[in-house]
């Protein structure tokens, strides 16, 4: 077909719009509502790089907006909320209606793909001390090499006490590094598949380089002679005395530690006009971002409301922490305790609707041959619905019901929200899972929905700053229907 050939278009109305949120929002007004929502969204970034600090800032918000703990069990007050071994958030808001009318989930997770430390991590070898790790998440592993790392984390010593550690982010801190082989001496590397080339024993931190002194052979003929150590392992003894020196910590306590490597330094608006987000962690804190604001902006609700910010997604949802555990059916059974008594929880749970908030992957300008268009997120154009997920065949998937996706159509549209819908790449191509599938097993009603990333799971994932805006709204309109 020429250029210059004419073609029938299709019947106004008949066919899709795909709407763009940059014309959507367009007004002074929304574009500074936009910007507010995008520098405050970057702040939260640049400070929660972990579950535990993504739920410590949830709940001081929510313990600013009223809402009540919950640490005794019982669920007391309208709003709500419960922590589980401060990873893990359920929070509940009561609506106009009661329980057994339905209610409005949505849930998100604040874990990342990152780099743990090993339960035993330290040594020193050719001049520098070094920690071993073991990845959590799909990584790229390349993509962690020659960078600025940080280490986020808690150490729980033997007395109980729980000891936060954050060494990187104060621009007066030293930051950390996986060194990556030079070119000159990669030819071999070069040749290796890269499911080979990176091996993951050798994504070892650099933490220190300069040797403790060395301490004085005891006089011989005194009780404690022993012979000075022969400085094998004064640089490991140096970053044991500056850990000490700074947290009161010994190597032993490293074993009952979660420290976890992750880019340092700050997200970043990305772009001249300034429309982009870059930062680590957006898979999956976009989605808890925006769902908290939501929420927060959501009072007064005809449907109760509950919010879940879950740990583990990025392993598979397991543990007690994760989706796969028991902890929201049992917040459950105690908010129809406090909330309707007598109100059979299955009925409950079946008469609700939620929505799994998880990121997309966004349409990559580079590698679009591995998306197929039509069924392809971009950026700029809204949350994107994931009717299913799973892989090869739909292997794993939750499939969210048409009837739902009908009923989410005209919730959106009503609102004049813009969105999108799409699978995750081409068929047999790749894959994923979220948590839907495992809220989809009580008969709820539930979707995958939330905005597309670029460079997911990467040190710096690109979101849309409209996007944001959007996904925020159409969370908001969710959790108010
Ligand atoms: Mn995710
Ligand atoms: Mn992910």
């Amino acid at each position: 077909m020429s250029d210059t050939e004419e073609t029938t278009p299709a019947a106004p109305g008949l066919t899709i719009d795909a709407k763009n949120c940059w014309e959507t929002y367009a007004t002074p007004q929304e574009r500074e509502a936009m910007k507010t929502l995008a520098d405050n969204y970057i702040a939260f970034l640049s400070a929660c790089k972990t579950e535990r600090e993504t739920v410590q800032y949830v709940q001081g918000v929510l313990a600013k907006a009223g809402f009540a703990e919950s640490l005794d069990g019982n669920f007391a007050g309208d709003a709500v909320y419960r922590v589980m071994k401060g990873k893990t958030v359920f929070v509940a808001r009561k609506g106009k209606k009661p329980l057994s009318e339905g209610f409005r989930l949505l849930g998100a997770h604040c874990d990342t793909p990152r780099i743990d430390l090993k339960q035993r991590p330290l040594y020193q070898d050719c001049g520098v001390a070094q920690l071993k790790t073991h990845y959590y998440g799909g990584i790229r592993k390349h993509q962690w090499l020659a960078r600025a790392l940080a280490l986020h984390g808690v150490v729980a010593k033997k007395d109980g006490t729980v000891i936060p550690v954050t060494i990187g982010e104060d621009p007066t801190d030293p930051v950390f590094t996986i060194p990556d082989l030079l070119p000159h001496l990669a030819y071999r590397q070069v040749e290796k598949k890269l499911s080979e080339a990176f091996e993951a024993e050798k994504l070892n931190i650099i933490i220190g380089h300069s040797p403790a002194e060395k301490p004085a052979a005891e006089p011989e003929g005194t009780a404690e002679a022993k012979p000075a150590p022969n400085g094998n392992d004064l640089i490991k003894a140096k970053v044991l005395a500056l850990l000490n020196e700074r947290y009161g910590i010994e190597e032993a306590d490293l074993y009952s530690a979660e420290l976890q490597a992750v880019p340092a330094g700050p997200a970043r608006l990305v772009g001249l006009d300034g429309a982009l987000i870059g930062g680590y962690g957006q898979d999956d804190r976009v989605c808890v971002y925006a769902g908290l604001t939501a929420l927060l902006d959501a009072d007064t609700p005809e449907h109760t409301q509950i919010v879940l910010f879950w740990d583990k997604e990025e392993i598979g949802s397991e543990g007690s922490t994760g989706a796969k555990s028991r902890f929201f059916e049992y917040c459950l059974e105690d908010l129809i305790e406090a909330w309707e008594p007598g109100a059979r929880k299955s009925r409950v749970l079946a008469a609700g609707k939620a929505v799994s908030a998880d990121v997309h992957g966004a349409m990559d300008p580079d590698y679009q041959d591995l998306h197929e268009k039509l069924n392809a997120a971009l950026l700029g154009f809204g949350p994107c619905f994931c009717k299913f997920t799973g892989h090869r065949g739909k292997v794993g998937a939750n499939d969210a019901h048409p009837e739902y996706v009908a009923w989410l159509r005209s919730l959106l549209d009503g609102a004049g929200i813009p969105w999108q819908m799409a699978e995750l790449g081409r068929v047999d191509l790749g894959g994923g899972g979220t948590v839907a599938k495992f809220l989809a097993v009580y008969g709820m009603d539930i979707i995958d929905f939330g905005p597309a990333v670029l460079s997911m799971h990467s040190p710096f994932e690109i979101t849309s700053v409209a996007d944001l805006y959007a996904t925020k709204l159409a969370y908001q309109a969710f959790l108010l229907s």
